[in-house]
């Protein structure tokens, strides 16, 4: 496993301070391994696209790593793919949405896991999510999860003829994360006859006699799949150790999936109360909230649904939504909207535009001397605050609205040293993952609607007649090759302040 190492420690120590939804309280992180930082995050299920919502999740915990890696935290971070045993209701209830979707689509359980990582990987590298140190792939883990059951079973399962069942009452504070009344948890009543505690959930599902899955193993209790929350809870623990210091996941995942995978690490543990948040598994447990679609489409059973690709094929950057979702607080819900991805995108467009001036700037200053990677920056005191405020926002439970007005305010003081804004810039680049640093402004930034018909090439090549016009003073003649333009969807933005002279309409 390859952790990422940790960079140049920040400007100023300011104590990180981060939301535990166990104790539903800023806390201090403390990290189990002094100078280390180990994070999981509860990973896709493979079964279809990520829908935009989904994304929302990465990018949080993207932050997050990217945070502690900026406070000088080795950060070793894993994010597991669910390719066996989440069924279509978290509450343990219906079928396995892996083999529910190879069954519809006719290909196996395998084609359809292996397609939909790799869609699920591009989406996080368009939104410039680092890599994890470690994908925990599921099924690679099932003797682990095996191993993981039997030395629980004895204590907290029982047996029915549909498969091992963990008994809630088994362990101290069930549900507490939830802050659910333990018996009857709401949305987990599940018709399986026999359960003692309707939250009673499936360690494993065992294959109906006479029926043959396409994921299936043999196990102490017979041929069968995990359950769901046995997997977080055994690759984490192989992975990270017990404990291990953040567990990551969308708010959903705060009321059932947690919740269960916390009793099983309790029970695996020995331990008692959750007064002590290491009983848990781990120290601190943090959820983002969601995105919401008034427009519906973010429900991936209704047809078309909002994925990255619909915003690219929109014309719209990937990045565009990374910053969408950073100008949210990340326990806020998040409203989409086209407007406000519009709205993010140009925001994004001026933060290049600024980048860029900056380096120009920087050039004019000192010509001869470029800006090599990771160099040390003596600051002057202005960027020094700057830098103090940026790292008390982040460090203050990943405040990154706050922290994107300062990165702003930096890049708008034209009396400061150029080449140390750049500096100082790049630093929060680097925490926030804006690509800031890429290239130039519209070549990275423009993508082509799906829709589009006229080619670039030929834009241009139509503004310069424009232009030749206009110098003549033809404006009969300018006038209708900008109207030739508008038909092909073409808006002409003269004397745009950000330098796009024009933008294909999506
Ligand atoms: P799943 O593939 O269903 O296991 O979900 C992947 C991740 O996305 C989990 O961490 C979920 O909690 C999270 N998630 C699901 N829906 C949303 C949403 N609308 N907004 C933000 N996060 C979500
Ligand atoms: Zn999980």
């Amino acid at each position: 496993m390859t952790d990422t190492p940790a960079p140049p420690a920040p400007a100023s120590g300011a104590p990180l301070r981060l939301f535990n939804s166990l104790t539903r309280q800023l806390e201090p992180f403390a990290p189990v391994h002094p100078g280390e930082a180990r994070v999981y995050s509860c990973g896709p299920t493979v079964y279809n696209y990520q829908h935009i919502g989904n994304m929302r999740a990465y990018v949080f915990a993207d932050t997050l790593g990217r945070t502690l890696s900026f406070k000088g935290y080795k950060l070793r971070h894993v994010i597991n793919i669910t390719d066996v045993g989440h069924l279509t209701s978290d509450a343990d209830a219906g079928d396995d949405k892996m083999e529910k979707a190879a069954t519809s689509l006719g290909k196996s359980a395998r084609e359809i896991a292996d397609f939909y990582t790799g869609e699920f990987k591009r989406d996080l590298q368009w939104l410039n999510v680092r890599d994890p140190a470690k994908w925990t792939v599921a099924t690679e883990y099932v003797p682990q999860m095996i191993e993981f059951a039997t030395a629980i079973a004895d204590k907290h399962c029982y047996e029915l003829d549909s498969g091992l069942y963990f008994d809630v009452s088994t362990v101290a504070d069930y549900g507490r994360l939830a802050r659910a009344v333990t018996d009857e948890g709401e949305g987990r009543i599940e018709e399986v006859t026999g359960k003692r505690h309707a939250a009673d959930f499936a360690i494993w599902r065992k294959t109906p006699p006479g029926e043959t899955r396409q994921m299936e193993w043999d196990s102490p209790w017979g041929m069968g799949a995990p359950g769901w929350h046995l997997e977080c809870s055994v690759m984490g623990e192989e992975e990270l150790g017990f404990p291990f210091d953040i567990h990551t996941g969308g708010i959903d995942h705060r009321e059932i999936h947690h919740p269960n995978e916390i009793a099983q690490n309790q029970a695996y543990r020995d331990a008692g109360s959750l007064d002590c948040a290491e009983h848990s598994g781990a120290r601190m447990w943090m959820h983002n909230n969601f995105l919401i679609d008034r427009g519906g489409k973010m429900s991936k059973s209704a047809g078309e649904f909002l994925r990255l690709q619909l915003l690219v094929d929109r014309g719209y950057h990937p990045l565009a939504y990374r910053l969408m979702c950073l100008q949210a607080h990340y326990r806020s819900e998040l409203e989409f909207s086209w407007e406000g991805l519009g709205a993010a995108f140009t925001r994004l467009k001026r933060l290049n535009l600024a980048v860029k001036n900056a380096q120009v700037r920087m050039h004019v200053e000192a010509p001869e001397s470029g800006l090599i990677a990771n160099e040390q920056v003596v600051f002057d005191s202005e960027i020094q605050a700057l830098l103090a405020r940026f790292d008390d926002a982040m460090s203050n439970d990943l405040n990154t609205a706050a922290a994107l007005v300062i990165l702003e305010e930096l890049l708008s003081r034209k009396k400061l040293d150029a080449r140390q804004v750049v500096r100082a810039a790049s630093m929060m680049n680097e925490v926030l993952g804006l690509e800031l640093f890429e290239g130039s402004a519209q070549r990275t930034l423009r993508i082509r609607p799906k829709a589009a018909t006229i080619m670039e090439e030929e834009i241009e090549a139509i503004l310069l007649r424009r232009k030749e016009a206009r110098a003549a003073k033809d404006f009969a003649a300018s006038d209708k090759l900008r109207d030739e333009l508008i038909a092909a969807g073409v808006e002409v933005m003269d004397g745009d302040p950000l330098g796009w002279d024009w933008r294909l309409e999506n």
